[in-house]
C-alpha cells in the first residue's frame, strides 16, 4: 500500500512522462525514446494505482492485467503491419466500452447512490457525458475497423434527412439527461438504458457516412473520442491522471484530426458530421482510353536512362513488404549519381506516417524522403516517376473531376513528370473505389505484378551489365 501523497507524486511523474512521450513521437529520431517515457509512464501510472489506498482484490486485478497483457502481446506479435490500422480501430473500442461499463458501474454504486445537492448532480453529469462518449466511441470505432478491414463497404451510407435524425438524437439525449439527473433508481437507469442506445446508434451511423478516402480523419478522430472517453471515465472514479491522460490523447488525436483535414483539403466539421454537403451531386467522369504496359527490362532501361526518380510508395508497398528491395533500387541509383526521392503523401498506406515508418523500417536515409507539397513542384523536371502500390494518391480525378469522391484532395501530381510507371498487379481501384485516369496517361505504363517482386525482378535487370 502507498500512501496518498506517494500517489499523487507518482501521477505527477507519470503525467510529464506521457507528456515527454508525446514530444519524444513527434519525430523519427526521438520516436524510440518516446516510446520508453511511455512505457515507463504506464508502468508507474498502473502500480501506483492498484497499490493505492482503498484498493482491495489486488489478486483478481493482476490476474485480469496478466490475462490482458497475454492477449495484447499474441495479438500484437500476430498482427501485419498492413493490418495496424485495424487493430488501433479495435483498441479503440475497448477504450468506449470500457468508459461505458465505469460509468455503469458508477452509477450502481452505493456511494454515488448516496451523494446528495450539487455534488449529486455533476457526478450523474459526468457519468451520462462519459457513458455517451464512450457509447459513440464504442460502435463508431467497431464500424471504423470493418470499413479499414474490407468487411463493411468504403462507400458513405447517406440517407435523406440524416443530419435532422442525428440532431434529433443527440436533443433526445440531452432530454434523457434531465431526466437521468432528476430520476432515483430505476428511472434513471432507464434514461441510461435509453441514451446509450442512442450513442450506439450516432456512433454507428456517423462512421457509415464518411466515405473511403476520408477514413484517416476518422481513425484520428476516433483516437481522440477514445481520449475523451478516458478522461470522462477519470471524473467518474475522481483519479486525475486518467483524466489528464485522457485528455493528452484526446486533443493530440483532434489535432491529427485537424491537420489531416487541412491536408486532404477536407473541412473538419463536414467530416465528424458524416460528410455535411461534401456529397457530390452529380455521377463521376467515365474514365476511358487505352491502357500501355511495360515489362521489367524496359523499366529498368528507363531507370538507367533517367537522371532524376520519384517513387511514390502506397498501400501496395505496405502489402507486398517492397521497401527493403527499394532500399537496394535506390541505393543502385544513387551510386549511378542519379537524383533519387521519396514522394510522402499525408494519407498514404492506411496510418498517419505509415509509409515513413515503413521507409524507416528499411533504413532509408530521411534526407530523401520528401512530402507532397515540396516534391509537387519538382514533377515536371523529373524524368521518371515510379507509383509504387499507390492508387488514390496519385489519382488526378481529385483535380479534374468535381463529381469524383475525391474531389478536392491533393494528390501528388505523379502524371507531370517525363514518364511514370505503375507497379500494381491489376487494374483495380484503391481504397477510394474510384478508377483512376493516370493510368490511361500517353506517358504512363503499367507493370503487373506484385511490387515486392518487380522491385526485385528490376534489380536484377539493373545489376546486368
Ligand atoms: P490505395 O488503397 O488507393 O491503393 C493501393 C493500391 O495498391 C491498390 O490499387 C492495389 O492495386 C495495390 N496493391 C495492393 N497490393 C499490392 C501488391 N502486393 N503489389 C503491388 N500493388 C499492390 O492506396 P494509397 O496509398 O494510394 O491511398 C491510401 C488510401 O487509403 C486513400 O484513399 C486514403 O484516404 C485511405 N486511407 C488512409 C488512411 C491513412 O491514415 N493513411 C487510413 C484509412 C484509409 P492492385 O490490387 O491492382 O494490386
Amino acid at each position: 500500500m502507498i500512501s496518498s501523497q506517494l500517489q499523487l507524486a507518482s501521477y505527477l511523474l507519470a503525467s510529464i512522462l506521457f507528456i515527454l512521450s508525446l514530444g519524444g513521437l513527434s519525430s523519427q529520431e526521438s520516436a524510440r525514446r518516446g516510446v520508453w517515457f511511455g512505457i515507463i509512464g504506464m508502468i508507474i501510472a498502473v502500480l501506483s494505482t492498484i497499490f493505492g489506498e482503498g484498493i482491495e482484490g489486488h489478486a483478481y486485478i493482476i490476474a485480469a492485467i496478466v490475462v490482458g497483457a497475454l492477449v495484447g502481446i499474441l495479438v500484437a506479435r500476430k498482427v501485419e503491419m498492413t493490418s495496424m490500422p485495424q487493430l488501433v480501430a479495435i483498441l479503440h473500442s475497448f477504450v468506449g466500452l470500457a468508459a461505458v461499463l465505469v460509468g455503469y458501474g458508477s452509477y450502481l454504486d452505493p456511494e454515488t447512490q448516496s451523494l446528495i445537492g450539487a455534488d449529486r448532480t455533476i457526478h450523474l453529469i459526468e457519468i451520462f457525458i462519459g457513458v455517451f462518449i464512450g457509447a459513440i466511441t464504442f460502435t463508431g470505432s467497431i464500424v471504423a475497423w470493418g470499413k479499414l478491414d474490407g468487411k463493411i463497404g468504403s462507400k458513405p451510407l447517406l440517407y435523406p434527412g440524416r443530419h435532422l435524425v442525428n440532431i434529433s438524437l443527440v436533443i433526445g439525449a440531452i432530454v434523457l439527461c434531465y431526466f437521468f439527473v432528476q430520476g432515483i433508481g430505476n428511472e434513471g437507469m432507464y434514461a441510461l438504458y435509453l441514451m446509450t442506445a442512442i450513442a450506439l446508434f450516432i456512433g454507428v451511423m456517423l462512421v457509415m457516412a464518411i466515405g473511403g478516402a476520408d477514413m484517416p480523419v476518422v481513425v484520428s478522430m476516433l483516437n481522440s473520442y477514445s481520449g475523451w472517453a478516458a478522461a470522462a471515465a477519470g471524473f467518474m472514479l475522481g483519479n486525475d491522471l486518467l483524466i489528464v491522460t485522457g485528455a493528452l490523447v484526446g486533443s493530440s488525436g483532434a489535432i491529427l484530426s485537424i491537420i489531416m483535414c487541412e491536408a486532404m483539403n477536407r473541412s473538419f466539421w463536414s467530416v465528424i458530421f458524416g460528410g455535411f454537403g461534401a456529397a457530390p451531386t452529380g455521377e463521376a467522369m467515365e474514365v476511358t482510353g487505352d491502357v500501355t504496359a511495360a515489362d521489367h527490362a524496359e523499366v529498368a532501361q528507363m531507370l538507367k536512362d533517367a537522371e532524376s526518380v520519384v517513387i511514390v510508395p502506397g498501400y501496395g508497398m505496405a502489402v507486398a513488404k517492397a521497401q527493403y528491395p527499394i532500399h537496394a533500387m535506390v541505393d543502385h541509383l544513387l551510386a549511378e549519381g542519379k537524383l533519387v526521392r521519396f514522394a510522402i503523401h499525408p494519407v498514404a498506406g492506411r496510418l498517419p506516417g505509415h509509409m515513413n515508418v515503413l521507409l524507416a523500417e528499411a533504413n532509408v536515409s530521411y534526407d530523401i524522403v520528401q512530402e507532397m507539397d515540396e516534391i509537387n513542384e519538382d514533377l515536371p523536371d523529373t524524368d521518371i516517376v515510379l507509383v509504387i502500390g499507390a492508387n488514390d494518391i496519385v489519382n488526378p480525378s481529385a483535380q479534374d473531376d468535381p463529381n469524383s469522391p475525391i474531389a478536392g484532395m491533393p494528390v501528388i501530381e505523379a502524371w507531370q513528370a517525363k514518364q511514370v510507371v505503375v507497379m500494381k498487379r491489376s487494374m483495380a481501384t484503391g481504397y477510394a473505389g474510384v478508377q483512376n485516369p493516370l493510368f490511361f496517361k500517353e506517358n504512363t505504363d503499367m507493370l503487373y505484378g506484385d511490387a515486392r517482386d518487380s522491385v526485385l525482378k528490376i534489380n536484377d535487370e539493373l545489376l546486368r551489365v
